[in-house]
């Protein structure tokens, strides 16, 4: 199963995005198939029941240096709002800086595009 362009409220490799609690600019680089593994600050207590089902995104940190990041657990809710599932105050916005739809990294590999 993969992630369809057209769903997620925009969310797609390429895409600049931001967190609300002011992290970023991120450029999304992958984003994994749907998940249900638990959430890690539970599973530390021995709750290792599966989670609401979510995605994990592997991101370029645009102000670090192009640093690799990672956001985990999130989905999108009816609005098409990215919201983590283990934290309902938190979630990802689509920043202003749109789409870079012909990015490629430093190796010059054209990144997978669904
Ligand atoms: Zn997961």
């Amino acid at each position: 199963m993969s992630i369809k362009c057209s769903d997620f409220g925009g969310m797609r490799v390429g895409a600049i995005i931001k967190t609300s609690y002011d992290t970023g600019s991120y450029l999304v680089q992958r984003i994994s198939e749907v998940c249900t593994c638990p959430s890690y600050t539970a599973s530390l207590n021995g709750d290792d029941s599966p989670s609401k089902p979510h995605y994990h995104f592997t991101l370029k940190d645009l102000d670090k240096r192009g640093d690799t990041s990672w956001l985990n657990g999130y989905a999108p809710d009816a609005d098409g709002v990215w919201r983590s599932v283990w934290n309902d105050k938190d979630y990802l916005i689509i920043d202003v800086g749109g789409v870079v739809s012909d990015y490629i990294d430093e190796t010059g590999t054209q990144l997978d595009m669904f």
